[in-house]
């Protein structure tokens, strides 16, 4: 990937002018967050941290990322509906993940006092690397799917013209005008608004499930005004308050103090830290209720690891997609090498090699939020130890993606400006609503570019590693 900006990234006048315009352009377009040190407060914010340039992204790749989104929605739903197959899957994991195990159990309590909701909201992110081949050309590289809280889609839809900004002030008014428009926010909205009417009560409200720590929740707020632009209610509660709130009527609807919910957005929930006994019983409840819940647990345990890696296994998608195999063909193009560490042979075999080249491998265990993978020596020593023992079967092992770096100035309040070599992650919403078997929504819903320095193996924005960036495609 050539470098797009060679002739403006080493002219240190000119980054800072240019750095300084960016930031307050930033806070104007109120691409922000809350502050470490007062998360749940408005009265101090900062921005939130994003690159001074746009990052250049090959044009096919990005295409063939947005051509497969809806591919990746109705496998995602077909996944979340095949009982047989989530067992079959995971039934190694659970006997030794405790968090996924007991999402499991929730799972299967539902569907044996049968299903209240009928109506399913999907939203996800699928997020990709550029692979650097051998050969200098690049690949489109699936890093996972995120089915439960995919986040940024709101304040990346308001980095584009920040991007576009910088480039003019860096007098580059012609690529400044090739910014692709972007606007995840109205497009998850959309989703979320289309389940609210096929629940199809007036006076029944959205529900944001958020987090004790609500640094993020600018983001939040771009999808939440969308709503609130479209007449529909949108109330912020937490775990702790839907275990008070909450209770069902004899029909299973959801009702927090008394207010019917008809959608369940989670921000929240995916790591097995936020669950004490009392949000166990919260998140039961959640999922007994006839509400939409976005996701469901079944679609949220379709987004886990060891479901990735036994998608990539030959003749999996033929069975989940009968019917579909151009669908088939466009994902499996995006997979990378993915590898079952289950007890038996093939995990022997695939544990060894990683221990002799860990370079080639990224560990991972059932775990979303970033910083929970393995690599290099680490790697190497994690699997030395556990080896032999049944523990393995938590992780799944994957060819470590090597993209191409390029140079950029991560910004970021409180750090001093300097360039970095940096690699990007390019992620597309997807947005999909079910009405019993009958899929009446089924689109992408734009895309977030995040870069982080090459030092750092892992992480995300929320993270602290990662910043929003905007694609520049060449
Ligand atoms: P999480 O659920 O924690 O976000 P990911 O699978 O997205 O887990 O991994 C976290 C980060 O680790 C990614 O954003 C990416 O930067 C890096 N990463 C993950 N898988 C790979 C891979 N196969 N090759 C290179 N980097 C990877
Ligand atoms: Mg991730």
């Amino acid at each position: 990937m050539a470098a797009a900006w060679q002739d403006v990234v080493r002219d240190a006048a000119a980054v800072r002018e240019a750095a300084a315009v960016a930031v307050d352009a930033a806070l104007l377009a109120g691409v922000l967050m809350r502050t470490g040190e007062q998360p749940n407060a408005s009265d101090v914010v900062n921005y939130a941290p994003f690159t001074l340039l746009p990052s250049a992204v090959p044009r096919a790749l990005f295409e063939q990322a947005y051509a497969v989104q809806q591919d990746f929605n109705l496998l995602v739903d077909a996944v979340s509906q095949n009982k047989e197959f989530l067992e079959q899957t995971l039934a190694s994991t659970i006997k030794v993940d405790d968090f996924t195990a007991r999402l499991f159990r929730i799972y299967k309590q539902v569907l044996e006092e049968g299903l209240a909701q009928t109506v399913f909201l999907g939203i996800n992110r699928s997020d990709y690397m550029f692979d650097c081949g051998l050969e200098g050309t690049a690949a489109l590289r699936q890093i996972e799917i995120n089915t439960i809280a995919a986040s940024f889609g709101g304040l990346t839809s308001r980095t584009t013209d920040v991007h576009r900004l910088v480039l003019n002030v860096l007098g580059k008014s012609e690529e400044a005008s090739q910014l692709l428009p972007n606007n995840p926010a109205k497009g998850l909205a959309l989703g979320i608004a289309k389940a609210w009417e096929l629940y199809g009560s007036q006076r029944a409200v959205v529900m944001f499930l958020v987090e004790d720590v609500q640094r993020n929740i600018f983001d939040q707020r771009c999808v939440e005004n969308e709503l609130w632009n479209r007449n529909i209610r949108v109330v912020r509660k937490r775990f702790r308050d839907v275990f008070e709130q909450g209770s069902l009527d004899a029909s299973r609807r959801l009702y927090m103090d008394g207010q019917e919910v008809a959608v369940v957005y989670y921000r929240e929930g995916y790591v097995p830290q936020v669950y004490d006994e009392q949000n166990w019983e919260a998140r039961l409840l959640l999922e007994r209720s006839r509400a939409v819940k976005c996701p469901d647990i079944a679609t949220q345990l379709a987004g886990t690891k060891k479901v990735q890696q036994e998608l990539s296994r030959q003749g999996t998608l033929e069975k989940l997609l009968p019917g579909h195999p151009e669908a088939i063909a466009r994902i499996r193009a995006t997979f990378a090498g993915l590898y079952s560490l289950d007890e038996g042979e093939e995990g022997d075999r695939i544990a060894a090699t990683a221990i002799a080249d860990p370079d080639r491998f990224v560990l991972k265990p059932q775990r979303e939020g970033g910083g929970n993978n393995l690599y290099g020596e680490e790697l190497r020593e994690v699997l030395e130890k556990i080896k032999d023992s049944p523990e393995r079967t938590s992780y799944i092992l994957m060819d470590k993606i090597k993209p191409q770096p390029a140079l950029n100035y991560l910004l970021r309040a409180h750090s001093p400006l300097q360039v970095s070599e940096c690699i990007s992650e390019l992620g597309i919403f997807g947005v999909y609503v079910r009405q019993g078997r009958e899929l009446v929504l089924n689109q992408a819903a734009g895309h977030l570019l995040r870069t982080k320095a090459i030092e750092h193996a892992d992480g995300g924005v929320a993270a602290g590693v990662a910043v929003l960036d905007t694609p520049y495609l060449v």
